[in-house]
């Protein structure tokens, strides 16, 4: 059956005040400081949510709503945001822009349709906007650029298009010209309406002026036009027939084909403004409806038998059986906990029962809310495509699928990095730590980037997370909403540790005391593989040697063994290992005594290995003026930063390195004193490397004076 005609199936309920094909999941995604928050906050203003609009630097943005964001002024949390704007319901996923939150990104994007992508007209396409931008490839997201700034000195709208052309590989047409730039940015010519746009003044309240194009810009925004044209002309057929003929093209013609370009993500329209100046907001808001796709635009939903694990379709429908898919879970002082979900298909109704696939549990929902930045409004029912919040759920977590208990589905889970930075937290009194306990948990339900382990030399609580800004938030939180007082050490890194040579065991558990005994013997090779191998483990025996109810026991023994290295305690990684041989013993072999001789014969083979470090390694990029390049590349040089690549332009410099996340603990603040504060830079992590002997020694001596 063709697309099309499936379509013709879709029903919408009655309640529904929005149809779906007016509706848009969109993201708002940039580089720290580009202006995500502004332009959010511009965008409720516009849409009527918001008369009171905060601006970022005096801390009181309305989506910045946690009291630590607003201090650092950056945006953590992906709260989802309701508005209207000409008929539409757009709702806002706010992604995180700090790199420590890539996972939170990833999470976001994974149940929007679209994306508004933010540019500074100034320092263009930066490391970070790059990472987002990988990330909303991998889920296809399709996007529009937004190049804010242009008030800025140095603003250059076409210089930005050009560089986000080159660094990020896709096709950017732009659909908007400035008229003027820096101080003298007065308004954007609409290429597809041609006519100019105008702001007169700074305020939020300024209307827009619609004039026809001033004559000094004719030629230009004709070319410009011909350039969309061009575009259009190789992705559309339409467009290239009436191209190819001298047909006129209207504005819709226009229109329709960019709409399909985007949704097919085949091209990046491009516009420009000033979010903080309040100019060029308002077209922002039509090109999300003219261009971003609705949830019907995204058909067809993948997902997999729960019981089966074969792949099973779906398709949005307000009357199709019920799925969802949980993103977000956050503990609200005053409702409790909220789930935050976006539903695929069917209609969710207060009271109504869902089955989490995860778990295999059935519960119902409680309250469904609409999250508006700073309220939330009650809803008895939410529609297919919509984004909402329900309270009531039990034991459910993010990336969990929640669905008809009838017609079962999981939709694509979400995957995380691993952590990569750790702090020991130790609570002050016995009371402290009951509730650090219940706090940890709680947090970590809500982040899966975020770990907890005991240590088990010292019986510390380590957390681990994505980086020190994120456990520092995470330290906040167990102080502020908690209530929990405890000391917390300095940040460490994670390690990794793996194998200096290829080695093997031989080895027997076995004990014989009187009444049953225990015997276990296992034989096992292990060989070293390249960096981001994991730990692979392969059963070789025949015979029965090893029984086969046994041969899981065997491997779960190596596993845990593999959690504790024996260098420093960190996971053991990137290595082969084979299961070749044992016995058994008809009594005294049982699942335990396996599990031990798993764990032991790792251990003895580990042993005669030899151990060495493995540190992660991070993609440090520093863009600073030319003139304090030399002493940023001392810098980076004396913490074992690797220089790969550097260009300068403008007498700007960007400065490519891989440098070892042990080193950068307060490398922000190193890097203000040393450029004046005019220096930015960005991170994320890369890989696991090794490291000098030197620093090995240093970080086992470290360790042992903790002991
Ligand atoms: P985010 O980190 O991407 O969310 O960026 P913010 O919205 O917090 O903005 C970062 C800084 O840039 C803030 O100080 C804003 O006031 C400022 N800013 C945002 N938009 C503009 C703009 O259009 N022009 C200028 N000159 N500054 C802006």
């Amino acid at each position: 059956m063709s697309k099309m005609t499936e379509k013709h199936k879709y029903t919408e309920a009655d309640g529904r005040t929005v149809p779906l094909d007016h509706v848009r999941n969109i993201g708002v995604m940039a580089h720290i400081d580009a202006g995500k928050t502004t332009l959010t906050e511009r965008f409720l203003f516009y849409t009527g949510v918001n008369y009171k609009v905060g601006e970022v630097h005096e801390g009181t943005a309305t989506m910045d709503w946690m009291e630590q964001e607003q201090e650092r002024g950056i945006t953590i949390t992906s709260a989802a945001t309701t508005c209207l704007w000409k008929n539409h319901r757009i709702n806002i996923i706010d992604t995180p822009g700090h790199v420590d939150f890539t996972a939170e990104v990833e999470r976001s994007l994974r149940v929007l349709d679209g994306a508004v992508g933010v540019f500074c007209a100034v320092s263009g396409v930066q490391s970070q906007s790059e990472t987002v931008w990988r990330q909303a490839k991998k889920y296809s997201v399709p996007v529009v650029a937004f190049v804010n700034k242009m008030d800025r000195v140095g603003a250059n709208f076409l210089k930005t298009v050009q560089d986000i052309r080159d660094k990020l590989s896709v096709t950017v047409v732009p659909i908007q010209l400035p008229i003027g730039a820096e101080e003298h940015f007065k308004g954007v010519i609409d290429l597809i309406s041609q006519k100019a746009l105008i702001w007169n003044n700074e305020e939020m309240t300024s209307e827009v002026e619609v004039t026809d194009i001033p004559s000094e810009f004719v030629d230009s925004a004709n070319q410009a036009r011909d350039y969309i044209v061009e575009c259009l002309a190789e992705t559309d057929e339409e467009i290239m027939e009436l191209f190819l003929e001298d047909q006129p093209i209207t504005d819709e013609n226009l229109r329709i084909a960019i709409r399909k370009g985007v949704i097919a993500n085949e091209i990046v329209p491009a516009a420009c403004g000033t979010a903080f100046k309040n100019k060029g907001v308002q077209p922002i808001l039509d090109i999300i409806n003219d261009y971003l796709p609705s949830p019907l635009d995204v058909w067809e939903i993948q997902g997999s038998d729960p019981k089966t694990d074969e792949p099973i379709k779906r398709h949005v429908g307000d009357e199709q059986p019920f799925a969802g898919l949980v993103f977000k879970i956050m503990t609200d002082p005053y409702v409790g906990k909220l789930a935050f979900f976006r539903i695929y298909s069917g209609t969710a109704n207060q009271g109504m029962s869902v089955l989490n696939t995860r778990t295999n549990e059935k519960s119902r929902f409680g309250r469904l809310l609409q999250m508006h930045a700073n309220s939330r409004e009650e809803r008895d029912e939410i529609f297919s495509g919509d984004i909402a919040a329900a309270v009531g759920l039990k034991n459910v977590t993010t990336g969990d699928t929640i669905t008809d208990p009838k017609n079962p589905i999981v939709l694509e889970n979400i995957t995380f990095p691993e952590p990569v930075v750790s702090i020991a937290v130790e609570p002050k009194t016995q009371q402290d730590r009951d509730k650090l306990f219940e706090a940890i948990s709680s947090l970590a339900e809500e982040d899966p980037t975020f770990q907890v382990k005991t240590d088990s030399d010292t019986g510390q609580t380590i957390i681990s997370g994505m980086g020190e800004l994120h456990l520092e938030i995470i330290k906040d939180r167990l102080h502020r909403e908690f209530k929990v007082q405890a000391n917390t050490g300095e940040p460490q890194v994670a390690f990794r540790e793996t194998i200096k040579r290829a080695s093997d065991a031989d080895t027997k558990f076995v004990k014989q005391s009187g009444g049953r005994g225990q015997y276990g013997h296992v034989v096992l090779d292990m060989t070293p593989c390249k960096e981001g191998h994991g730990l692979t483990i392969e059963n070789k025996v025949t015979g029965g040697n090893i029984p086969k109810e046994y041969i899981k026991h065997v491997e779960a023994g190596i596993k845990d063994a593999a959690t504790t290295g024996s260098l420093g305690g960190y996971p053991v990684v990137d290595l082969h290992i084979n299961i070749l041989d044992g016995s058994y013993h008809a009594v005294d072999s049982s699942e335990l005594a396996f599990k031990m001789a798993g764990s032991m014969a790792f251990k003895d083979a580990t042993k005669k290995a030899g151990m060495k470090f493995l540190e992660p390694i991070m993609a440090l990029e520093i863009v600073t003026p030319e003139e304090y390049m030399g002493d940023v590349i001392g810098d980076v040089s004396s913490r074992r930063g690797q220089i790969l690549e550097m260009e300068t332009q403008d007498n700007v410099t960007t400065v490519k390195t891989n440098t070892p996340l042990s080193e950068m603990f307060g490398y922000t603040t190193a890097l203000r004193s040393i450029t004046k504060g005019r220096a930015t830079s960005s991170m994320e992590p890369s890989h696991f490397g090794g490291m000098p002997k030197s620093i090995e020694k240093e970080i086992l001596e470290n360790k042992n004076k903790d002991k």
